[in-house]
This record gives C-alpha cells, sequence and structure tokens, in this order.
C-alpha cells in the first residue's frame, strides 16, 4: 500500500489508567457510605481493570462467542458450553476480587454475621462498578452467585456445603462434583416461555422423590425459556409442587458424579451480553432439592432477585461511566472547527450533562448497597426495600439513552466496532439489558407501589430526603409533595412517574451530600425544577461546566 496521508487529530485509546484512582464520583460515594473502608483493594483492582492486557480479554471474550456442545462425537450427551480464554481469564478476575460473594463471608461473623453492619456490601458494589466499566456480560454468573446466598440459606445443608465455596476467591470452571471444586458459581431460572414477569404461570412440574442429607427431593420436569449462565455448578429454579409455586436447588453434576438431566437446547443469539452465554433447558426428570417452604417458591427466589436487582444499578452505573471517559477522552483530544472538542460550548454541555447523569447514577447505586451492609437498622432494611425498584428502574431506564449521546461523542468512530474504543459498541448493546432482566421497568414501578403500601416507608423516605432540606428550592417542593402523591396514587399507570421522581428526589439529597455544589445545583435546576430539554446537553446556560467536567475527567 502507498501511504497517501498522515493519521492526525484521531484520538489515542483509553488505556492504561486505575479506573478506581480517576473515578472521584465512586471515591466521593464511598467516603459518604463507607468512611472508615479501606480502597487499596480497589485501587488495585481498578489498575488491573485498566490494563491493556485485561482489556484484550475482554474483546476477545466478546469476539469469540460461546459454544454449545450438546452432545459428544459419540451420540452422548454433554450439555457443555465452551468459552474463549479470556472468558475464564476475566472470571479469574472477577472471582479473585471477591465480586461473586465475599460479603457473605465475613472476616467477623459475630460482629457482622453474613457481612452486615460492616462495609462488605459497598466494597464489593464498587468493585462490581468498576469491573463492569472492562467487562459486563461475565458479570452474570458473578451477579447470580453473589446473589444467591439469601436465598440459599434457608436450606441450612445444602448451604454448609455450598456456603464456602461460593463465598472463597477462587474460579473453577470445570464441571464436575461439588466437593471436587475449589469455587462454584449459581445461576437462576425462574422465565418459562409463557410468562416471565408473571412466574406463577411456571409450568414445570415437580414430583416428590424422598429426602437426604441436604432435604427434600424432588424430581423436576418441563424448560426454561431464559437460563443464563448454563455452566453454573447449581441454579435455584421454580416449579409447581402441589402446594403451589416452590423454589429449588438443582445442580448441573449429582451427588453420584452424573450429570444432572439439564438438556440444553440452544443457546440465545442476544443483541449483546455476547460473552455470556444465555440458554434455553429442559429438565427430564430433574433432580432438585427443596429450598425454603413448599408454594413459597416467589418470595423466596426473590430474595435472590433482590441482589441482582442492586447489580443491574450497579452494572448499568459501571457502563455509564466507561461510557462518559470514552467520551472525554476521545473529546479532550479531536479538535473541529478550530478548538477541541471539549472546548466547544455545546460539547461542554453535552458532557456536562452526562458527567452528572453518570454520579448521580453512581451516588444512587452505592448508596444502596449501604442499605445492605446495615439491614439489621430499621431505616437501612427500608432503605433497601425502596430504592431497589427505584434505582433498578431508573438508572437502567436512563442507560440506552446515556449511551447513545456518548457513542455520539465520538462522531462515526463511536458507531464502529473495531479497536479500542469500539467498546463503545459494546455498551450501547449492554444497556437495554439492564433494564430488561431481573425486573423490566413496569414490574420495578409495581414493585414500588406495593412498598410504598407499606406504612413506614413514606417516613423512612422522607428522613433521607430531610437530609438535604433547604438545600435547593425545587427538591424542598418535590419532597413536600410526596407523600399526599403517595397518598392520592390513583392506579398504577402512575407508578413510572412516582419512581421517577423518587429517584431524582434521592438522587438529588446524595449530591448534595457528596457532591460539589456545581454537580448539586445542576442536577436540581435541570431535572428537578425542569430548566432542561428533552435530550442531554441542554442544561442551562449558567452551568459551572468547567468544575463538573474536570470532576468527570477520567485522567
Ligand atoms: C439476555 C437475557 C438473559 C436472561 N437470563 C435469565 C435467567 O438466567 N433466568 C431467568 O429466569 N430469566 C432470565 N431472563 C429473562 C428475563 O428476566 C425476562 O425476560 C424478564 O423478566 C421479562 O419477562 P418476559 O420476557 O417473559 O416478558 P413479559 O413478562 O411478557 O413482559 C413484557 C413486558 O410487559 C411488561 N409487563 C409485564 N407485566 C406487566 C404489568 N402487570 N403491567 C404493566 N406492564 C407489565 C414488562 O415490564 C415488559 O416490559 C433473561 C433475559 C435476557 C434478555
Amino acid at each position: 500500500m502507498v501511504s497517501t496521508h498522515d493519521v492526525i487529530n484521531q484520538s489515542v485509546p483509553l488505556v492504561g489508567y486505575n479506573l478506581f484512582e480517576t473515578n472521584r464520583p465512586l471515591q466521593a460515594a464511598l467516603r459518604f457510605n463507607a468512611p472508615a473502608l479501606d480502597t487499596t483493594a480497589l485501587g488495585t483492582l481498578g489498575a488491573a481493570l485498566g490494563s491493556a492486557d485485561m482489556q484484550t480479554h475482554a474483546r476477545l471474550a466478546n469476539t469469540h462467542a460461546p459454544e454449545l456442545h450438546s452432545h459428544d462425537r459419540f451420540g452422548r450427551r454433554i450439555d457443555t458450553v465452551e468459552f474463549h480464554p479470556s472468558y475464564h481469564a476475566l472470571m479469574t478476575l472477577a472471582a479473585g476480587a471477591g465480586l461473586h460473594g465475599t460479603p457473605w463471608a465475613s472476616p467477623d461473623p459475630d460482629r457482622h454475621p453474613n457481612g452486615e453492619g460492616s462495609s462488605a456490601h459497598v466494597e464489593r458494589a464498587a468493585g462490581f462498578m468498576l469491573f463492569t466499566e472492562l467487562e459486563p456480560s461475565i458479570l452474570c454468573p458473578i451477579s447470580m452467585t453473589y446473589a444467591v446466598t439469601p436465598a440459599l440459606r434457608s436450606n441450612a445443608a445444602l448451604y454448609a456445603d455450598w456456603g464456602p465455596r461460593l463465598t472463597g476467591r477462587s474460579y473453577d470452571p470445570a464441571l464436575r462434583l461439588w466437593k471436587e471444586k475449589t469455587g462454584v458459581t449459581m445461576g437462576m431460572g425462574m422465565t418459562e416461555k409463557q410468562g416471565g414477569s408473571d412466574v406463577r404461570a411456571n409450568t414445570t412440574q415437580a414430583v416428590r422423590d424422598g429426602s437426604d442429607g441436604w432435604g427434600e427431593r424432588y424430581r423436576l420436569t418441563g424448560h426454561k425459556w431464559f437460563f443464563s449462565a448454563p455452566m453454573c455448578d447449581a441454579f435455584l429454579v421454580l416449579a409447581q409442587t402441589s402446594h403451589g409455586l416452590s423454589c429449588f436447588f438443582l445442580p448441573r453434576v449429582l451427588p453420584d458424579g452424573s450429570l444432572n438431566a439439564i438438556r440444553i437446547q440452544r443457546l440465545k443469539d442476544k443483541l449483546g451480553n455476547r460473552a455470556n452465554a444465555s440458554s434455553e433447558v429442559e429438565f427430564d426428570e430433574a433432580h432438585a432439592w427443596l429450598v425454603g417452604e413448599a408454594g413459597r417458591g416467589v418470595p423466596q427466589i426473590l430474595e435472590m432477585g433482590t441482589m441482582t436487582r442492586l447489580d443491574c444499578a450497579l452494572g448499568t452505573s459501571g457502563l455509564m461511566r466507561q461510557a462518559l471517559s470514552l467520551a472525554l477522552n476521545h473529546t479532550s483530544q479531536r479538535s473541529a472547527f478550530g478548538k477541541l472538542l471539549i472546548e466547544q460550548p455545546l460539547m461542554r454541555n453535552v458532557l456536562a450533562d452526562l458527567a452528572i447523569e453518570s454520579e448521580a447514577a453512581c451516588a444512587l447505586s452505592i448508596r444502596l448497597a449501604r442499605a445492605f451492609d446495615h439491614k439489621n437498622d430499621a431505616q437501612e432494611a427500608l432503605m433497601a426495600r425502596l430504592l431497589t425498584p427505584i434505582a433498578k428502574f431508573w438508572i437502567c431506564k436512563r442507560g440506552s439513552h446515556f449511551a447513545q449521546e456518548a457513542m455520539e461523542c465520538l462522531g462515526g468512530n463511536g458507531y464502529v466496532e473495531e479497536g479500542g474504543e469500539g467498546v463503545m459498541t459494546r455498551i450501547y448493546r449492554e444497556m437495554p439489558l439492564n433494564s430488561i432482566w431481573e425486573g423490566a421497568g413496569n414490574i420495578m414501578a409495581l414493585d414500588l407501589l406495593r412498598a410504598f403500601r407499606r406504612g413506614d416507608t413514606v417516613a423512612a423516605l422522607l428522613h433521607e430526603l430531610s437530609l438535604a432540606r433547604g438545600a435547593h428550592p425545587a427538591l424542598d417542593a418535590l419532597t413536600a409533595a410526596l407523600p399526599t402523591r403517595i397518598e392520592a396514587l390513583a392506579g398504577e399507570s402512575e407508578g413510572r412517574r412516582l419512581a421517577q421522581d423518587v429517584a431524582l428526589a434521592v438522587q438529588a439529597a446524595l449530591l448534595y451530600q457528596t457532591a460539589p455544589d456545581a454537580v448539586f445545583s445542576a442536577f436540581c435546576d435541570s431535572r428537578i425544577a425542569g430548566n432542561w430539554g428533552h435530550t442531554f446537553g441542554t442544561l442551562p446556560a449558567n452551568t459551572h461546566f468547567e468544575p463538573i467536567i474536570a470532576r468527570a475527567m477520567p485522567q
């Protein structure tokens, strides 16, 4: 090839930086929610996550999609999914950082049973958020493994055997007997063809098959239409018994070492989330053990769903942060019309608007994680109940819009898959997922309405918001109106509107306590007082753009 031109005015990819050390909003959220937290480990993780090596693993794990091998060459079923070695490298890093279970393995079990009362969930939440910036899809099994403990503890015998392997830091991908493994992962199976949100429609049948050291044993026959990370060692699944829908522990390998009758029919061909395998499965009299009470399967498995909803909010916050970092990195190197893009007034408005959204998402997600650290405290238990649907609904809902705008900051390069900044396309494809799975937007809004039917949740919310009383007139007005609005709710159709406004009020109150005034004021003026347009980049002209952008810079 003859060289026809020099490549100039293109940005250098964002690589070789510490994702934690450069994330001022996250550090502020940690100082506020866990002041005594030693962040050394997060700094180490942040450096690894920003390295060229790990970026390469993230790219390879996404470009070499998982492959299903249903049978071996002799016709025997093996129901195995094969992953690229980079997938395993990412899983090893995530498990080594304790993102799949360490909060449940408290070093101080007397003072902090199950990590509660410590900062373990906040620390793990920060790590999860940072990891999402590198690669979100492998975090599906990591998140489900983290989430399973509260539900699985209802079967003490099972938890005694599996707990230590769920909470350790080693990743062991082999499909073999749990006893022979140093670490295990778990998934969940609720969704069937005829209904996902409404799991009461589940048709999978469970028939009693005796009992043993793990309690009541059943045989499961039926299917799951979405069954992510099928190479997990075990799953919590829902199936119908004579008492109604019940929760079961379903291992891939049975205690005698044989494969359980879980047939992986095919892998889903998904928009994004490509490094993770999501499958369709059938159960052919598969062995399973009851977890919790028969007939109480939905509340039982929702203990798991609550934790994964936290991770949806954390994950989207991490994706927002990475998309913003890429936008800032590019616009601070690329010039157009005689100036760096980041110096163009309209681009500054877009970047500042994104920065505010990203910081608000981070503040709310980490605040929610704090509630899980202190669930023995009545106020915090109520905040966990309220903020879970709020954060999952609002942050995830904002994700796709955010990613589109951040992508546009990179111009045409943002839309192109290859190269260092092809990360942006990955983020864009991933964003809708956190909003859909683990309870889609409407389901979260309806869950909030249910939470408000308890008499004590409104008072708990008002207490949370009182910490910012007098800080901004629009926030005061919104807060003052909420009790009447909640009491006067005419029906479900107002659910999203309420979820949005509660989310904005809580985010504003948090920013008042954790962010500089420029961020807090711009958030309230735009999102609450309504001095804003219908898209990003419409902040009022008197916004202090400079400190907002400087705070968000990833370098
Ligand atoms: C990549 C991927 C991986 C997944 N992995 C798993 C997994 O591992 N395990 C698992 O169990 N599931 C998994 N799911 C399934 C996921 O949780 C469901 O798709 C989701 O819960 C929605 O259920 P559904 O698809 O049946 O849609 P539906 O329940 O039919 O919902 C469709 C729409 O209707 C809305 N809706 C439902 N009820 C109401 C109502 N009462 N009022 C107003 N609106 C309503 C919903 O908000 C949604 O927008 C996965 C999904 C995806 C995309």
